[in-house]
């Protein structure tokens, strides 16, 4: 069943998107040696981090036949995690230039982090293995290869044969929505994070904002300038929960919502009712990937793509097809750095993977363990605590160093300034010591 390398070395291979993954893998890929196609649907490098005015016309995007925008940031949005530590390993995300166009702070905004990709594409020639505005959507086996069949902007349908894909689609573009019972003859209005941009539409609204992680946190404290009332619902707090959240004097925390009804209120677990206008769904995404026909071997249940060996490859179709970036709560560009090293090692035959059974195993066990943990599906790929274990197993396959001391603890402490002071941790922190570990590993390296 599987495509198998028929060679080892170089490969001709097919990479899927020309976002912070994609640039990563095409760069160790053809590092290793490989021949590159990156496929890109949009106009430019950058994937999420390029901003658009532009939402999709079905604001909760359930309909399957919507014109997709692709990036779900918004205005406002500033990184979640401190820049030293976001970027690739040998590539470090500081300021670079100081022209006036950049933005220096330590958690920039959405633009100073599409600028950094370019200034990484650009440094490594990258845009030049690109096809834009070539969107891939069918990936099959052939023989012992893969077919994939490619659309351009002027409608005009294409097939080419690849030894090896490698998938980097990215998975923040298809929401996950959030049931609410009686949501069906509520009145109100309902927005998917994906489509939030700006305040202004909900001035002087009533507005309940559902997930209350990266995104909630920041969209509810975006609106609380210009509504009346926000408020956030959260299926991780208890049900007695009610609190007034510091920086803002129309903010409140509640558990989830037991029901919405049709006179237009919102009904909490601890009882609170509110008159609402609009429902904010802050409830996340689902990996989506409707180009790939491998004939139902993998699957996407619950957010939980399968089966994957180490969250990269499918066992039965291992190595010829890869998936890099799946996992969340984790250094994300770094991962993406390292999991692409592999995949490029591994097709170039440098580095061996085990055999499918033993694979196999892996994942088997890997399930066991996360059902035995009472983790439900959707968290299969969510690493946060064990992040640096899973990075560093996989830094060992390459032969790179281990995650530094000094990243790890950033990371840490940014997912804990996150949690406790969500309004004020991009501008105020306690590791300023970590800042310099960073920035002399920087010189030491002579990376900057
Ligand atoms: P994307 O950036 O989404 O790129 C995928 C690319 O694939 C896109 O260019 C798309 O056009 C292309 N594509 C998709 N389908 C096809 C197709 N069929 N054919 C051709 N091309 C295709 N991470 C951080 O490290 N720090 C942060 O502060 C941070 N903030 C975030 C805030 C938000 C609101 C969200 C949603 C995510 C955030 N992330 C953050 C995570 C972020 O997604 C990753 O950092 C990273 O940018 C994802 O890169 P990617 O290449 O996997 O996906």
């Amino acid at each position: 069943m599987a495509p198998a390398c028929s060679r080892i070395n170089s490969l001709h291979v097919a990479v899927i998107g020309a976002g912070a993954a994609g640039l990563a893998a095409a760069r160790e890929l053809r590092r290793e040696s490989h021949s590159v196609v990156v496929f890109e649907r949009g106009t430019q490098i950058g994937g999420l981090w390029v901003y658009t005015p532009q939402t999709e016309p079905d604001p909760l995007s359930l309909d399957p036949n919507r014109t997709i925008v692709h990036s779900s940031v918004y205005d406002s949005l500033r990184t979640n995690l401190p820049r030293e530590c976001m970027g690739y390993r040998d590539f470090p995300f500081v300021p670079r230039n100081d022209d006036g166009s950049r933005d220096p702070r330590r958690y920039p905004s959405h633009s100073e982090v599409l600028a950094y990709l370019q200034d990484f594409a650009r440094e490594f020639k990258l845009e030049e293995m690109v096809r834009f505005e070539t969107e891939v959507v069918c990936v099959e086996p052939e023989g012992q290869k893969w077919k994939i069949r490619s659309k351009s902007s002027d409608g005009i349908f294409k097939d080419e044969i690849f030894d090896s894909v490698v998938v980097c689609n990215g998975h923040y573009t298809e929401p996950r929505v959030a049931h609410v019972p009686g949501i069906d003859s509520w009145p109100g209005k309902q927005i998917h994070s994906h489509n939030y941009r700006v305040p202004d539409p909900f001035k002087d609204q009533v507005v309940v904002v559902i997930g209350n992680f990266a995104s909630g946190s920041d969209i509810s404290r975006d609106i609380t300038g210009v509504a009346k009332e926000v408020h956030i619902a959260s299926r991780s707090n208890p049900s007695e929960t009610y609190e007034k959240l510091p920086g803002s004097n129309n903010l409140w925390l509640h558990s989830m919502i037991e029901s919405a009804r049709k006179d237009g209120s919102i009904i909490f677990k601890n009882g609170k009712v509110v008159q609402a206008d609009t429902i904010v769904h802050c409830t996340g995404y689902k990996y989506h990937f409707p180009f790939l026909n491998t004939n139902s071997y993998i699957t996407v249940e619950d957010n939980c793509v399968g089966p994957l060996y180490k969250h990269v490859f499918p066992p039965a179709l291992a190595p010829t097809l890869s998936f890099i970036g799946l996992p969340w709560m984790t250094l994300q560009f770094f991962m993406f750095e390292l999991q692409s090293k592999w995949v490029a090692a591994v097709l170039s035959g440098r580095v061996t993977l085990p055999s499918e059974d033993k694979m196999m195993e892996d994942v088997t066990a890997f399930y066991a363990n996360r059902d035995a943990n009472k983790l439900p599906k959707r968290y299969t790929h969510k690493l946060g605590e064990c992040q640096v274990d899973y990075l560093n197993w996989i830094a060992e396959q390459v032969g790179a160093p281990h995650v530094e001391n000094w990243r790890g603890e950033e990371v840490h402490g940014g997912y804990r300034r996150l949690a406790t002071q969500s309004d004020t941790f991009r501008d105020k922190w306690d590791d300023d010591h970590l800042i310099l570990e960073a920035y002399e590993d920087f010189l030491r390296q002579k990376l900057i």
